[in-house]
């Protein structure tokens, strides 16, 4: 129907008749004259009827997201009505015929006004809310970056190779979503939480170097940046080592970052994980930010003061000091604000200590807790920090897990909220990850189980708590953008982890009976990773939500506002797929 997109539109084209198609951006009259903002995917063009025009009256009927088809000649805007914002703003289209291909009621919310909305409107109406600028924009990028990466790993040898959506669990710490069988009776799909295990096999059969853009699906409480269903570019290799992979994985991202945004991540540091740990009380440190933890623990050791002293002498607590270059500044009620902040994290409370003078000792300090560390103590923390004139002092004094999150959190948001970012991009390597983690339900596996241990079976079981994985997370402005690990390629070895991770002999031949079988047959050593495409390109476009970078994302609880899903389903279908609701629901159930 179209010649040319109404985006493409410039000085080039004067003179020349163009027959473009769109929505209608906004329409005005002025004095007799009507202009139309002609929008399609490629931008917005000003396209001009005046009353010699045929098409006169027509255009008069015109409104706001209506469909058109315009013929027009393309002529130069005089000096005066130029219109440098916009990308066509040199040139205007004059119309010679106009089409009304449909028409629109008028919209719930204008594009330019979105944010009036409120989320939940502009999902209801994503059709709508997906033609602003701002989405398109997005969207292209995000395919852009597909295909770029789907270039780059077929330049390396990957085969693109799909794996089943309707499947058994993959154990990936989050809950299933199932779907019930009608030819089974009461037997049960899961969707794949990661096309882990499939990957694996693809391995065992002999494809060498395989990936995937996947769907993943995991049931979790959602966060800001999660969604029950996303996407994984997710890779498998054989008989690669750790530092192969990374360096296929790193040359992916740096190969996006260079030819869609020239930008140049250098070399990708290697962090140990529990460098993190301590230094900046995180697995996926944000680098851009100059704040670190510094542990204090050994000089608390004595005193009276209860709140540190007790932490101080637990092997299970950290004590750490985190300073802040001129955070002197920083308000009483901004302090009580990072107080409530550290305590979503568990922290009890959030000491401080302002540096004043520091030429003067304790006298030129000003706290609250300087009568509790005595003196001495105080100084030799000062002097630990290295502490200025204008510096405050924030401490954390807890349990490993309560100090690491509090502080760690609180060390992100003062880089935010004080602006402390010391460059616009800080890439890196997490490695030596722990093969375990207590949880409350028991032990867990801090990756997944199938992770290969940096140990011997025999070390494995004698030191569950203290063995190293060969896992690695490239980590990204403190997002973690991909994750993987060296895998299990021997069967004892994969016994040993389930059974540290207390799953019976019964229960492993049930679950993963194929995958030990596999690992019988001739199982190469093989490794990979995945990384969340979502969260890569939220990254990249500088998006504030996951939401803002997924064509049909799910609200925060998990829900469609759209299509209404999920819905009731009628009996009869209930029947076929063997199932009864309990009579709560059974009334709902049309
Ligand atoms: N399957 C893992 C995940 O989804 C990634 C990997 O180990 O390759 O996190």
């Amino acid at each position: 129907m179209r010649t040319d997109y109404c985006g493409a539109l410039n000085a080039s084209f004067i003179d020349r008749e163009v027959t473009l198609c769109g929505w209608v951006d906004r329409r005005r009259d002025h004095g007799g004259v009507i202009f139309l903002d002609l929008r399609d995917r490629d931008g917005i063009v000003q396209v001009v009827f005046d009353p010699d025009s045929a098409n006169f009256a027509l255009a008069d009927k015109v409104r706001s997201e209506y469909v058109l088809k315009v013929k027009g000649r393309v002529r130069a805007r005089s000096e005066a009505t130029v219109n440098p914002k916009m990308a066509t703003g040199e040139v205007e289209v004059y119309g010679l015929e106009l089409e009304i291909l449909n028409t629109a009621e008028t919209p719930p919310f204008q594009l330019d006004s979105h944010v009036a909305v409120g989320e939940d409107v502009r999902l209801k109406y994503r059709y709508i809310d997906l033609r602003r600028q701002e989405m398109q924009h997005n969207l292209r990028f995000r395919s852009k970056v597909t295909t770029a990466i789907r270039n780059y790993l077929d330049g390396q040898g990957f085969l693109d190779i799909e794996t089943p959506i309707l499947t058994r669990a993959t154990p990936e710490g989050a809950r299933d979503y199932l779907v019930p069988s009608r030819t089974h009776d009461g037997k049960f799909f899961a969707l794949p939480q990661s096309p882990q295990l499939f990957k694996q096999l693809l391995m065992v059969s002999g494809f060498d170097r395989y990936y995937q853009v996947a769907k993943c699906f995991r049931d979790e409480d959602l966060r800001a940046d999660r969604q029950p269903e996303f996407t994984q570019i997710d890779i498998e290799t054989s008989f690669m080592n750790e530092a192969q992979i990374m360096g296929i994985a790193e040359g992916m991202v740096k190969d996006l970052f260079k030819h869609l945004m020239d930008v140049d991540l250098g070399e990708f540091p290697h962090m140990t994980w529990q460098e993190a740990q301590d230094r900046y009380g995180s697995d996926k440190p944000d680098l851009r930010i100059p704040l670190e933890l510094v542990e204090i623990k050994d000089l608390l050791k004595d005193i009276e003061f209860k709140v540190f002293a007790g932490p101080a002498n637990d092997p299970k607590c950290r004590v750490t000091a985190l300073k802040v270059p001129g955070g002197a500044e920083i308000s009483r009620k901004q302090i009580d604000d990072y107080t409530k902040f550290v305590g979503i994290y568990g922290a009890k409370g959030l000491a401080w200590i302002k540096v004043n003078e520091i030429e003067k000792g304790v006298e030129g300090l000003q706290s609250p807790i300087i009568k509790f560390l005595g003196d001495d103590v105080t100084m030799k923390v000062m002097e630990r920090l290295d502490a200025k004139n204008g510096d405050i002092v924030f401490f954390g004094a807890d349990t490993i897990k309560v100090v690491s999150e509090a502080l760690g959190a609180l060390r992100c948001k003062l880089g935010a909220d004080l602006n402390l970012y010391t460059r616009k991009w800080a890439p890196l390597w997490v490695v030596d990850f722990p093969m375990f983690e207590e949880t409350d339900e028991g032990v867990a596996a801090l990756h997944h189980p199938f992770t290969a241990p940096s140990c011997s079976p025999e070390e494995l079981e004698a030191n569950p708590a203290t063995a190293l994985s060969r896992a690695y997370d490239m980590v990204l402005n403190g997002t973690e953008l991909g994750g993987g690990s060296v895998r299990i390629h021997n069967q004892s070895m994969q016994q040993t982890v389930f059974k540290i991770l207390g799953i019976s002999a019964e229960e492993q031949r049930e679950k993963f009976g194929f995958l030990l079988d596999a690992l019988k047959f001739g199982a190469p050593p093989h490794g990979g990773l995945a990384f969340g495409l979502d969260r890569l390109i939220m990254l990249m476009t500088d998006s504030s939500s996951i939401r803002d970078v997924i064509a049909f994302p799910k609200t925060q609880t998990a829900a469609c506002v759209m299509t209404d899903a999920p819905g009731a389903v009628d009996n009869k279908q209930l029947r076929e797929l063997h199932i009864r609701l309990r009579e709560k629901e059974t009334k709902e159930a049309k």
